[in-house]
């Protein structure tokens, strides 16, 4: 399979790497958005939240709580956002699922969380969260 991630797990192109276990791998983004910023990714190559297992999600997820917190220390940054997209309408552009690292400053103005705050119709998002419930699935 013609995956970067995937050939960066099998160390045959290269990465800076900061955690290696079993499950998941963690490495730094070669773009970085901010000091830090880092990824982290299943072994088993999973496209997108829909397509990966619980269970490797929860492997993943543990990591990047390791992480975050190791790189929170590390840089002594303020904040930390975690990230993850899933889709080309979501401006994903690496097909393996990651989720992004990023060390946040006071008011270093990263475009990453500063949607416009204005306020729903109510009986909108009412209708919306019934329709949601009706698609749960089922915990595997
Ligand atoms: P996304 O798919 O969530 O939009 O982001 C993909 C991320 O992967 C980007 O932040 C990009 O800089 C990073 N990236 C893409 N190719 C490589 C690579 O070969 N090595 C590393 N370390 N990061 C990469
Ligand atoms: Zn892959």
């Amino acid at each position: 399979m013609d995956c970067i991630f995937c050939k960066i797990i099998a160390g045959e192109i290269p990465a800076v790497k900061v955690l290696d276990e079993e499950l998941v791998l963690a490495f730094m983004d070669i773009n970085p958005s901010s000091r830090g910023h880092m990824l982290v990714t299943p072994k088993k190559h999973a496209e997108n939240i829909f397509e990966i297992s619980e269970s490797d999600l929860a492997a993943v997820i543990k990591a990047v709580k390791r992480c975050a917190t190791a790189v929170k220390e590390a840089l002594k940054a303020e904040g930390v956002t975690v990230l993850q997209l899933n889709g080309k309408a979501s401006d994903q552009i690496v097909p393996h699922l990651h989720i992004h690292i990023i060390p946040r400053w006071e008011n270093d103005g990263l475009p990453v969380s500063n949607w416009e705050m204005k306020p729903g119709d109510m009986e909108e998002i009412k209708g919306i969260a019934r329709k949601v419930k009706e698609h749960i699935p089922p915990s595997s």
